[in-house]
């Protein structure tokens, strides 16, 4: 098949499950940040659905644009000098176009997030447990008694031993695990409707990154959240992922199940990812990282923007990748933003290194 023969995407955003109603829309969201040099453009016209229950994959290198598309869901760009621009559209209300006193009572309660370093959540001067309960009667009407029987009780659910005693202790007081713990139990309190994870297991040692990932999903399962993972992990997405959108350059560059991103990759950056992935039955073998950089965001080339460490473009035909930017076209769900046709591509990722175990960062 050409890729004439498949859909060309304009205006629709792909469908990564149909079969459910999505319940968060993003449509054509791009964020742009003006600086001295001129404009950073960190986010270009991101489309993507989720639906309720499901957990989608959003993973990329470092500046790829996926920590600003989380931040820009949950509206922490706003009174910033970041340009937002497109549209989010959570349980029929669009956010880029609301309030900040709108979106502040929409965060916590129907959204919550974690972050990669727990001590920026977690205020230093206060008790976490006082810091949980807070979280609880900003969007609950609660005692003060109810609210700190309500934070010890998540406490426990977190895996937080003695919670009772713990929930009179500070940050420093917890080590790294137990910070993130506390951090999730402050998310997930009131039972968001969608949380985003950035970066959640990071800085974690590998057992304790397991450990905190079986939480995660089993808190979500428990209150029927969808959920946003963000990560550079690809192996962690293999584990705890129903669909995946991989970044780069502020492009979505390939989007579907991860089955489809992982055993029938569609991109050749998504095959590079794949490769220069450490597993533990290649211990001892050297790495096969992507050559070269991420483009600049300040000036995106004008062709394809994995033009300069793509590999494979000689296929394409002379100018064809650096003439033209490819659009994302989609096919049974599966979307990828290439302009080499589908027999091409199958030919080239034969044989991917496939994730079959959990690794470390
Ligand atoms: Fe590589 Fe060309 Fe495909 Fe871009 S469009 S990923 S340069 S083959």
């Amino acid at each position: 098949m050409t890729n004439h023969e498949m859909t060309l995407l304009s205006s629709q955003p792909p469908f990564l499950l149909e079969r459910a109603e999505a319940f968060l829309e993003v449509r054509n969201l791009s964020v742009r940040f003006p600086t001295d040099d001129g404009l950073v453009s960190a986010v270009n016209g991101m489309d993507f659905k989720l639906m309720r229950g499901q957990t989608l994959g959003i993973v990329g290198e470092s500046g790829s644009g996926k920590s600003v598309t989380s931040q820009a869901l949950m509206g922490l760009l706003k009174g910033t000098s970041a340009q937002v621009s497109g549209e989010i559209l959570f349980g029929g209300q669009e956010l880029v176009s609301l309030p900040e006193s709108k979106m502040r009572q929409l965060r916590g309660r129907n959204i919550g997030m974690i972050f990669q370093d727990p001590l920026s959540a977690l205020h230093p001067f206060y008790t976490v447990g006082h810091q949980i309960a807070e979280a609880y009667r900003v969007h609950n009407t609660a005692t003060r008694k109810q609210a700190k029987s309500a934070a010890i009780e998540m406490l426990g659910r977190v895996g937080i031993p003695s919670p009772a005693l713990r929930y009179d202790e500070y940050p420093h007081h917890f080590s790294g695990g137990m910070r993130q713990r506390a951090m999730i139990a402050m998310a997930l309190i009131c039972e968001p409707e969608l949380l985003i994870a950035d970066e959640p297991t990071t800085a974690l040692d590998v057992t304790v990154q397991a450990q905190i990932l079986d939480l995660m999903m089993e808190l979500k399962q428990q209150a029927d959240s969808a959920m946003i993972l963000i990560t550079h992990d690809l192996g962690v997405v293999a584990e705890v992922c129903d669909s995946v959108l991989v970044m780069y350059g502020g492009q979505c560059v390939e989007t579907g199940a991860v089955e489809d991103i992982f055993y029938k990759t569609s991109h050749p950056y998504t095959l590079g990812l794949l490769n220069s992935m450490p597993s533990l039955s290649s211990a001892g073998e050297r790495l096969n990282p992507i050559p070269g950089q991420p483009p600049s965001l300040l000036d995106l080339p004008s062709g394809c923007i994995f033009s300069e460490r793509c590999e494979y473009s000689a296929l394409a035909g002379p100018g064809v990748c650096s003439g033209s930017r490819p659009r994302l076209q989609l096919q049974d769900g599966h979307g990828k933003r290439c302009h080499l046709t589908v027999d091409q591509l199958s030919a080239i990722s034969s044989a991917p290194s496939q994730p079959s175990e959990r690794t470390g960062s």
